[in-house]
């Protein structure tokens, strides 16, 4: 790793940051600045019934308030169709594109869930359809029968078939709309990330943006997934935390209490003293850190 590392944030405005988010964005602006490198700031605004620039605007707030700086800030995805589309083309040009007429119902009941983010295999129903219905529908990528390797910076080797793993898989939905998958390749890729950081629950994403990279021409950053924080009985937090999201810890604790606790639970700092994330970034390295999920309990945080 010789070159100024790029890390981005890509939070989805779709409420207050928890401590969850907190987390992964703790540890990506750590790996980049402790190498004095960069961070992207993008939201992931393509569902924009559940999104808002009101929600937006609170979370670079709070990002400010956490000390969690940004070099430069991507235009939301909702304003991206017209470059999404571009690349979009060039799948088509190269033939690796279908019309999938399949319904949200009609895939689950011949599937179950695969991978861990709920992903069904797909198994190709449409890819050759004599007919085509006169209906809309989302457009799927062919992906081919093959290992997608890589060394993720926490979680180790990681591999994945994304034919038997995951099958072709949607990159614009039947309503116009891009999907994540093709959203974040095209945003990490123009924006020259280097570095993505993220939760666990996106492992098994990695494989399927590896491919889209190749294919539009990409290079492939390195990878960290961290752990997710989990109430004490095991339960994921979600932004229907209320008690552990921002606008309520910001009322007990300082910046650097915050930033204290979580470094001292993620394996980061021997003691669980207030620092700033700057102070931090001199402590950082991803072998301290913790891989496995990390129980987090709210009352002892704001004791
Ligand atoms: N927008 C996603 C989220 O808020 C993160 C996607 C990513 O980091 O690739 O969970």
């Amino acid at each position: 790793m010789d070159t100024t590392p790029v890390g981005r944030f890509a939070p989805t405005p779709s409420g207050r940051m928890h401590l969850g988010n907190v987390f992964s964005f703790l540890i990506a602006w750590l790996s980049a600045k402790s190498r004095n490198g960069a961070i992207l700031l993008r939201m992931e605004d393509l569902d924009t019934q559940r999104t808002s620039e009101e929600f937006a605007q609170i979370l670079r707030e709070d990002l400010l308030w956490l000390g969690l700086t940004w070099d430069d800030e991507q235009l939301p995805q909702s304003r991206r169709s017209p470059v999404y589309d571009r690349y979009f083309e060039k799948l088509m040009d190269e033939k690796l594109l279908y019309p999938c007429f399949c319904t949200r119902s009609q895939l689950h009941s011949v599937n179950a869930p695969h991978l861990s983010d709920g992903t069904y295999v797909y198994p190709g129903t449409c890819q050759n359809l004599v007919q085509r219905p006169n209906k809309p529908h989302s457009w799927r990528v062919t992906v081919p029968d093959r290992d997608w390797t890589f060394t993720d910076l926490l979680q180790g080797p990681y591999t994945q078939n994304l034919s038997t793993d995951c099958g072709d898989f949607v990159v614009r939905r039947a309503d116009g709309v891009y999907v994540y998958q093709l959203a974040v390749t095209v945003d990490d890729g123009e924006g020259g990330v280097t570095e993505v950081v993220r939760g666990v629950d996106l492992l098994s994403s990695a494989p399927r943006q590896m491919y889209l990279q190749e294919l539009l021409g990409f290079s492939q950053p390195t990878y960290g997934h961290v752990p997710l924080l989990l109430a004490p009985d095991g339960r994921r937090l979600s932004k229907r935390d209320k008690d552990l999201d921002l606008g309520e810890l910001r009322k007990y604790l300082t910046p650097a209490q915050l930033i204290g606790s979580l470094a001292h639970t993620a394996g980061l700092l021997d003691r669980c003293v207030p620092i700033s994330a700057r102070e931090l970034a001199g402590e950082f390295s991803w072998e301290k850190l913790k891989k496995e999920d990390i129980y987090l309990n709210a009352q002892e945080l704001v004791r």
